[in-house]
C-alpha cells in the first residue's frame, strides 16, 4: 500500500517560486518512482501575502503549517519587508517560533566532481540552536530583542537557556550517535561570554556525560572556524548556539563546493520545515538562472526525516550525478544550465518512468 504524505510549499520571494517549482517537479517525480503520494498545498508569503492579506506570513498559512506533515520554506526577502507593525514580518523566524523547530540541522559534504575551495573533503553536520540567542525577532515574549534606550546607544539581548541548550544538545548528540565517526564539537565562546555559553556548555557537557560512545571536545568559536579551513577531517558533529552556528554553516557549506548546495532543515519535536540555507537572490530572480539544489536537498532532509529514505537518497543521489558532471550544471557552478534545465536533468538521473 502506498504510504501519503502532505506538504505545505511556501514559494516566497525572489527567486523563491522558480527553486520552489523546481523542487515540486523533482519531488513529485521521486515519489512516483518510490510509490509515495504526496499532496502539495502551495500557500503564499511574503510580497504576494503582503499584498493579498496585509501580511507576510498570515495567520492561516501557520494554522496550515502546523496541520501539515511538512513544511517547504522557499527563501523571502525579509531585508526589503516594511515594518513588522505594516506586516512585514520574517516568515522563516516566525514559522521556526509557532512550530517550535528548535532545531537547524545544515550538513556539509564534499559532492564528487565538484571543485571545492580549499581542495579537501568535508563530511560534517552542524546543529544549530534556533529559537533563541542573539535573534532578536524570536528570542522575546514580547517586543523585540533588540532596541535603542537613546540615539546613539543600541543594545542586543542574548538569549540562552537550559532547556533550549539541553534540547539542542540531545539533538545533536542523537545525529551523531547515527554517523560512523561518533565525534562531537561543541562551538562556543564561554572564554568570554562566561555566564551564557557557560550555560549552555554546562548542558551540553550532562548530555555528553550519558553519551560515553561519543568522542566529546570543545572548541572556541573562532578557533573553530580556523580548524574547519585547515582540516574539515577533524569534524564530524558540530553543535553551537544561534549565531556561531549561522555563520559557521555557511562556512563550511561553502567549503563543499558552494552554499547555493546546501541544504537544511528545521526541526521540533513535532514539526519539521525543509529551507534553502541561501536568500531570495533576487539580482537573478525571474531569469532561470537559479540553482535550485539547495531547496531540492532540504525537500530530501525533510522527506527522510518523514521516513521515506529511499525517495530522500534517490533524489539526493540524482542531483550530485547532475552536479557532477560542467554539462548538467547551472551557471553558478560553470555550467550553461538554466532553472528548468537542471531540473529536467536531476529528474533524468531519477531513472525510471
Ligand atoms: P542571497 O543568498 O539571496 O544572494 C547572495 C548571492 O548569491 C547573489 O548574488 C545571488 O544571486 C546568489 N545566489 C543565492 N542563491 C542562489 C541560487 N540558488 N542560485 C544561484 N545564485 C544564487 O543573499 P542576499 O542578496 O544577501 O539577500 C537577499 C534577500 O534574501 C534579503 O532580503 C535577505 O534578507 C534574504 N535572505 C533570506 C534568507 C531566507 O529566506 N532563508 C536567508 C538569507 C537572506
Amino acid at each position: 500500500m502506498s504510504r501519503s504524505l502532505r506538504l505545505l510549499l511556501l514559494p516566497g520571494d525572489g527567486i523563491g517560486p522558480e527553486i520552489s517549482a523546481a523542487t515540486e517537479a523533482v519531488v513529485g517525480a521521486a515519489a512516483r518512482r518510490h510509490d509515495l503520494e504526496l499532496d502539495i498545498t502551495r500557500a503564499d508569503i511574503g510580497f504576494a501575502a503582503l499584498e493579498a492579506h496585509g501580511s507576510t506570513i498570515p495567520a492561516d498559512v501557520v494554522a496550515e503549517a502546523k496541520k501539515a506533515h511538512g513544511v517547504i520554506l522557499g527563501p523571502v526577502s525579509h531585508n526589503a519587508y516594511p515594518p513588522a507593525a505594516d506586516g512585514g514580518l520574517n516568515p522563516s523566524g516566525t514559522l521556526r517560533r509557532e512550530l517550535d523547530l528548535y532545531a537547524n540541522i545544515r550538513p556539509a559534504r564534499s559532492i564528487p566532481g565538484v571543485p571545492q575551495p580549499i581542495g579537501k573533503p568535508i563530511d560534517l553536520v552542524v546543529v544549530r540552536e534556533n529559537l533563541e540567542g542573539f535573534y532578536a525577532d524570536r528570542n522575546m515574549a514580547q517586543g523585540p530583542g533588540e532596541f535603542m534606550p537613546e540615539p546613539g546607544i543600541a543594545i542586543a539581548l542574548r538569549k540562552i537557556t537550559v532547556r533550549a541548550s539541553r534540547r539542542i544538545a540531545e539533538r545533536a548528540f542523537a545525529i551523531a550517535h547515527e554517523r560512523p565517526a561518533r565525534r562531537l564539537a561543541a562551538v562556543h565562546k564561554a572564554n568570554v561570554l562566561r555566564v551564557s555559553d557557560g550555560l549552555f556548555l554546562d548542558e551540553v557537557r550532562k548530555v555528553a556525560a550519558c553519551c560515553p560512545q561519543i568522542a566529546y571536545e570543545e572548541v572556541i568559536v573562532d578557533a573553530a572556524m580556523a580548524l574547519v579551513v585547515r582540516n574539515p577531517a577533524r569534524f564530524d558533529v558540530l553543535l553551537s548556539t544561534n549565531m556561531f552556528g549561522d555563520i559557521l554553516s555557511d562556512l563550511t557549506s561553502e567549503l563543499a563546493g558552494s552554499l547555493g548546495l546546501g541544504a537544511s532543515l528545521n526541526v521540533g519535536d513535532e514539526h519539521a520545515m525543509a529551507q534553502a540555507q541561501h536568500g531570495s537572490a533576487p539580482d537573478i530572480a525571474g531569469t532561470d538562472a537559479a540553482n535550485p539544489t539547495s531547496l531540492i536537498g532540504s525537500t530530501a532532509m525533510l522527506l527522510r526525516h518523514l521516513g521515506e529514505e529511499p525517495a530522500a537518497q534517490a533524489i539526493e543521489r540524482a542531483c550530485e550525478r547532475a552536479i557532477a558532471v560542467p554539462e548538467t550544471r547551472t551557471r553558478d557552478l560553470g555550467g550553461t544550465l538554466g532553472t528548468r534545465a537542471f531540473t529536467a536533468a536531476v529528474i533524468d538521473h531519477l531513472g525510471g518512468p
